[in-house]
């Protein structure tokens, strides 16, 4: 793969991923609703291994039964956990949502922060979920790290990481705060669309002539 890549050569291949992506994807953004910052909250927790496509299907469902936090607190997390079952451990996302549906009111006032250690006192909410707050929410520059990028920039050669955290800082270093946001979104419906888990399709990838981990 591309650990062997100066910091020169990371930082000129993520700028031009990042230009062509640019183009290839224009539309490219994040396929989670939202409508307002409290359900993209509920949202966020749901999307753990989950599609967005589920996960706004479940909160649309939700939301006939609810108007809003205090409801959520209200229904309590049993009911809760039935409502959100097709998105998955939701058992776990149930108490997820639950508690930190009680920080957004009790102690937040319900206005999420701009500050992510603040953030992530939450439970179940990480760097990932976090970062797509403070970028979808506030716009403040920050690189959301799942799936689909972390894979995309292990064969760019841009991490030699598997740790998210550890790849966030190391594509942060060669990249300019304000590529932070569009870029996670641009990453991700590459992933997607040409760079599969399984299939790259390689041949025909805008990205082939830079990518040190192209498989054919
Ligand atoms: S050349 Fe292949 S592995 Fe590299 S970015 Fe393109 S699709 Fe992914």
């Amino acid at each position: 793969m591309g650990s062997d890549l100066s910091k020169k050569r990371k930082i000129e291949c993520a700028l031009t991923a990042y230009k062509r992506l640019d183009e290839y994807y224009p539309d490219a953004t994040c396929s989670l609703d939202l409508d307002d910052p409290y359900f993209f909250l509920v949202r966020a927790i749901l999307s753990a291994q989950c599609t967005d496509l589920r996960v706004n299907k479940t909160v649309t469902e939700l939301k006939t039964f609810v108007n809003g936090p205090e409801d959520v607190l209200s229904m309590g997390e049993e009911r809760l956990s039935e409502i959100i079952r097709p998105c998955g451990l939701y058992k776990a996302k149930a108490k997820n949502i639950i508690g930190t549906t009680s920080i957004f009111v009790n102690k937040w006032n319900k206005t999420i922060p701009q500050n992510i250690d603040d953030i992530l006192c939450c439970p179940g909410i990480g760097r990932k979920i976090a970062n797509l707050l403070l970028g979808e929410l506030y716009s403040i520059p920050a690189l959301v790290v799942d799936t689909h990028f972390k894979r995309v920039a292990g064969r760019l050669g841009l991490t030699s990481s598997s740790d998210p955290t550890k790849i966030e800082k190391d594509v942060c270093a060669v990249t300019d705060p304000s590529m932070w946001i569009r870029m996670g979104h641009l990453f991700v419906a590459f992933g997607r669309d040409i760079c599969d888990a399984r299939n790259p399709r390689c041949e025909e990838c805008p990205l082939n002539d830079i990518c040190k981990g192209r498989i054919r």
